[in-house]
């Protein structure tokens, strides 16, 4: 959490956010921060930082600047593999034969491979429900 500051000097590193798809893609143009990062609605990163990663607090600066928003998600649609289990909360893993053009990626619970079945169901009834 407390890794925001330990940038080098004064000068402000070249940061460009932009939507893509249902993600943020920071760019950094300074050369030192390894290119692209991929911030998902979730405020996770793409990268090993996951969500401890710099590039989610350039995407919160972003929108809070007035930054143009990622697209909501759908429900029962996932353009990536959730971080966590919107059933149970534990960790998930990409499911590749599970990929559908219409449910985007597929993923599975580690605790309990259902609950991707069993978000599905309940995505598909709660349009409306937060
Ligand atoms: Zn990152
Ligand atoms: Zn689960």
């Amino acid at each position: 959490m407390n890794q925001a500051s330990h940038a080098h000097g004064n000068a402000t590193p070249a940061i460009r956010v932009r939507v893509s798809g249902y993600a943020y893609l920071v760019k950094y143009d300074n050369g030192i921060s390894n290119g692209t990062h991929v911030v998902r609605k979730d405020r996770t990163c793409n990268c090993t930082a996951g969500a401890e990663c710099q590039a989610v607090q350039e995407v919160q600066a972003y929108l809070r600047a007035g930054g143009e928003r990622a697209p909501e998600i759908p429900p029962g649609f996932w353009p990536y593999v959730p971080e966590k289990c919107p059933v149970c909360g534990a960790a998930c893993e990409a499911a590749p034969h599970y990929d559908r053009s219409k449910s985007g990626k597929g993923w599975r619970c580690i605790a309990e491979a259902g609950h991707y079945f069993l978000a599905r169901l309940r995505s598909g009834r709660a349009g409306v429900q937060p």
